[in-house]
């Protein structure tokens, strides 16, 4: 569960820092793109990071990059296509076996865990990375929210291009999933508005809707995968059953561990036993407790590795013991 205050706002898309890297001169990363170093890191010849690692890194990203279908707020098929099936009834059985429906088709896309929320406006951006104001169709409710899992050689590679590669599926298969879920939602006759990282922020809504908890590395930690997860989200206007938000005693764990934030190379995550209202720069959002991840130090490593990074996913205990262990690049290529 979350703690607000008084100081909280919906967060501003524009501050994500992938968006400041882009328009805020006031960012030290601006001007800056993971991708800079690239060519001079592949003469470097590491392992991890050959030309061969770069191709698999960046095609693993293509369909979320260029599927906008994944991140539709309305019907993909073709209007004038199967006129049919818009002649059916909605499906509308309860709301106990519409949420077995949905969770069992989520699964069957290829959720590795599935949740159910309502829609607390809190979460969603006030503006999105452009500065559009974000307004969610009227009517929508309930919040399916969806964790994909990442594979566990793979992303045990960190900080190398291998593991990025394994995030970049991730979100690609994140992608498919988005695409056929809402579809699927609305051939049952309801609204479905799709979201990657966009429109509303994914953690809190994960948390919501009882997938897992939040950790000292600002990341979703899961009873099943630990961090091993990417997360998606469809808003609805389906009646749903809600879960309820899990409480193992994660945060307690947290406040003495500190794992992720002594492998951190960059020192990105708070040593601070307690967790705090503040933020550490502008793309922390103030007024929510936790320890606020320096998004700024993080995205400057990024730049500097050539790829993103899973250091802080790979340190927590909760995702070690989900068989996750340091691995070197070319055993792992050995491996596939
Ligand atoms: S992703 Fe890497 S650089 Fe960023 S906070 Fe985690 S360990 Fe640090
Ligand atoms: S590594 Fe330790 S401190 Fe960091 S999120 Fe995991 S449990 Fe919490």
């Amino acid at each position: 569960m979350y703690t607000v205050n008084s100081g909280y706002s919906q967060f501003d898309g524009r501050n994500i820092i992938f968006a400041r890297a882009l328009s805020d001169p006031q960012c030290p990363c601006y001007g800056h793109s993971v991708e800079e170093h690239l060519p001079d890191i592949v003469k470097e010849g590491k392992s991890g990071y050959s030309l061969i690692d770069v191709a698999l890194y960046e095609a693993a990203w293509v369909v979320y990059e260029t599927y906008g279908g994944a991140f539709s707020w309305g019907r993909l098929r073709p209007l004038d296509a199967k006129p049919e099936l818009d002649r059916l009834e909605s499906y509308n059985p309860g709301p106990e076996q519409l949420t077995a429906v949905v969770k069992k088709a989520a699964r069957f896309y290829g959720a590795s865990l599935v949740g159910i929320s309502r829609i607390d406006s809190r979460w969603v951006y006030s503006h999105d990375r452009e500065g559009t104001p974000v307004e969610i169709p009227e009517g929508a409710t309930h919040a399916v929210v969806m964790a994909l899992e990442m594979d566990p050689r793979g992303i045990g590679t960190t900080p190398a291009l291998t593991s990025s590669a394994v995030v970049g599926l991730a979100y690609s298969r994140i992608a498919f999933l988005l695409a056929c879920m809402g579809e699927f939602i609305r051939n049952l006759g309801y609204k479905a508005i799709q979201m990657g990282n966009d429109t509303a922020l994914s953690i809190p809504l994960a948390v919501d809707a009882g997938l897992g908890e939040l950790g000292r590395h600002g990341l979703l930690i899961t009873p099943q995968l630990g961090s091993r997860v990417r997360i998606c989200k469809i808003f609805t206007d389906m009646e749903l059953v809600c879960d309820n938000p899990l409480d193992t005693g994660i945060q307690q764990v947290c406040k003495t561990c500190r794992k992720c934030a002594e492998a951190c190379e960059v020192d990105a995550i708070s040593f601070e036993e307690e967790p705090t209202f503040e933020p550490v720069c502008k793309s922390n959002n103030p007024g929510v407790l936790k320890w606020p991840v320096n998004a700024e130090k993080c995205y400057a490593f990024w730049c500097e590795n050539g790829g993103d990074c899973a250091t802080c996913i790979t340190a927590c205990p909760f995702t070690v013991r989900t068989g996750v262990k340091e691995t070197a690049p070319d055993d792992f290529w050995n491996t596939l």
